[in-house]
């Protein structure tokens, strides 16, 4: 069903993610049905621009980021007519903001209004100071903020108390987008709508499970933005620990947003830390160096960053982690994830444990389930079948029962920012990040940065187009544990 007719607010309209994610997600939904046309969507940046020259750029952005098959022109034509522009600058206090101070005027009062914070980070404060200033934040007002929500705890509640000044908790949506992801999403579905599943999630069955978000491009015209970020910033402070919240949570009482999310606090707080001393123990951190791609050279990152480059950022980052409850134990939580990868894979993979007894000639190896986030979204386990090879034993053959959900379903797979542009409108949180969320995942990764900025464990080279360093497979075999592409 379409939701209420809104106001769609973006700062920073003008840059890379309003273009190729926001603005095509929003063209789907509308696409679908679920965007009244009577909604406007408001792009401000300080670029002088007309609001024809907005729309021009938002038709291009369609063109380059709609699947062709998708893009109906009358309906583009449409969905064109909802967008409009604003000149701002959202960090100066009073000469740019009467033009949308008008045109917000133009609807009703208790219209839905949706703030969406696509600029720099250290713009948010600032940026909510002037809306509340203006009398621009209402009753029906939300606040999305993009991540990076800071660089460390420090930073981050610098953002929180600034944005918390001038919107209610409830009202502010901090988005990670890997929640809105199907497969990430079908963890929820998977674990508590199959029991089959549920009585085996724990330590008495599970050995070891690994959480990989592996890309295969490097920083490409991003690298000064990396650089200062790095992979455990970028990635695993807040992407791959939601994930692992997902698979690590006890059941929630329901679906109600604080009930999800108390338990995926639960989980941040049981993180077994790892202090600046623990690192060497507990974390690899590597940089691509130049390798090979088929016959292509791939550049070293120092390389992508530019002439004289020097530069101690991790591009790559392995770490053991732990959750200590009941449920897990020390299980190990493997987080891998790396630039110049060997393969664009982010998969979730729970290795069982293999069976105490064997009654076969050789031992049947342990199950394995992997969850495919992308790309191929899907579900595989692999079982020990009976090979059907005629011989004078039961010789055991492995197989898989899979899943590949847009094959399954004969549907295609929405970005995850459409799902979630159109929560924010609904008013529904739960697949966004509370505040005590950030704030446990920054107190478990400062520690970490402070054993890095400390150097208490070497920066690891490895080749552009590999699975990483070396020690990132030593990690695991301490443990007799492997990497999912090292498994047979
Ligand atoms: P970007 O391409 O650099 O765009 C920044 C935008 O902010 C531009 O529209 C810029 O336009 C505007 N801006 C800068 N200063 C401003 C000011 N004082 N007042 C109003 N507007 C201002 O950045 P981006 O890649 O779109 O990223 C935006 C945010 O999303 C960042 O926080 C980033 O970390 C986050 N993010 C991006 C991605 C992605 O895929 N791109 C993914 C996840 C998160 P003018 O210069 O015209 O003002």
């Amino acid at each position: 069903p379409p939701v209420d007719i809104f106001d769609y607010i973006v700062f920073g309209a003008t840059g890379d993610l309003t273009m190729r994610k926001l603005l095509p997600a929003l063209y789907y939904r509308y696409r679908d049905g679920q965007i009244p046309d009577e909604a406007r969507i408001i792009g401000t940046a300080r670029s002088p621009l007309s609001r024809a020259d907005f729309q021009g750029r938002a038709e291009k952005a369609l063109h380059n980021f709609v699947k062709p098959a998708d893009l109906d022109p009358d309906t583009a034509r449409r969905f064109l007519d909802l967008v409009h522009y604003v000149s701002l600058n959202g960090a100066e206090a009073d000469s740019t903001w009467p033009a949308l101070k008008s045109l917000l005027a133009e609807a009703p009062a208790d219209r839905i209004r949706v703030y969406y914070l696509a600029t720099a980070p250290g713009l948010y404060g600032q940026i909510c100071e002037n809306l509340s200033n203006q009398g621009l934040v209402t009753e029906q007002s939300r606040v999305v903020l993009e991540k990076p929500i800071g660089t460390d705890l420090q930073s981050a509640n610098a953002i929180n108390d600034g944005v918390g000044r001038h919107f209610p908790e409830n009202h502010i949506f901090r988005i990670d987008h890997y929640l809105g992801k199907e497969t990430v999403q079908n963890l929820i579905a998977l674990r508590f709508a199959n029991p089959v599943f549920e009585r085996l999630w724990s330590s008495d069955a599970i050995e070891y499970v690994q959480i990989t978000a592996a890309e295969t491009v490097g920083v490409e015209g991003r690298g000064p933005y990396y650089d200062k970020s790095g992979a455990l910033r970028d990635m695993i402070q807040n992407h791959l620990l939601q994930v692992l919240c997902l698979v690590a949570m006890d059941p929630p009482g329901s679906l109600e947003a604080d009930s999800l999310r108390n338990e995926k606090l639960k989980v941040l707080h049981a993180l077994r830390p790892i202090t600046p001393d623990d690192v060497a123990t507990y974390t690899v951190r590597g940089q691509y160096t130049c390798g090979k791609e088929g016959d292509k050279t791939l550049a070293g990152y120092l390389e992508d960053l530019g002439e004289d480059a020097t530069s101690s950022t991790e591009t790559f980052v392995a770490i053991r982690a732990e959750v200590h409850s009941w449920r897990w134990g020390a299980v190990p939580f493997y987080l891998r994830s790396g630039k110049r990868m060997a393969e664009k894979c982010s998969e979730i993979v729970i290795q069982f444990k293999a069976a105490p007894w064997s009654i076969f000639a050789t031992k049947p190896p342990a199950n394995r389930l992997v969850i495919r986030i992308q790309p191929d979204e899907g579900v595989t386990l692999s079982v020990s079948t009976k090979d059907p090879t005629p011989t004078d034993s039961l010789a055991l053959r492995q197989a898989d029962i899979d899943i590949a959900f847009e094959k399954a379903f004969g549907t295609r797979y929405p970005d995850s920012y459409e799902r979630l542009l159109l929560d924010v409108v609904r008013g529904d949180p739960v697949l966004f990040i509370r505040r005590d969320e950030v704030e446990a995942a920054w107190r478990w990764a400062d520690p970490i940065l402070q054993g890095w900025a400390e150097d208490k464990v070497k920066l690891e080279p490895y080749p552009a187009g590999s699975w990483g360093p070396e020690a990132a497979r030593a990690l695991l075999a301490r443990s007799g544990h492997q990497w999912h592409e090292d498994m047979a």
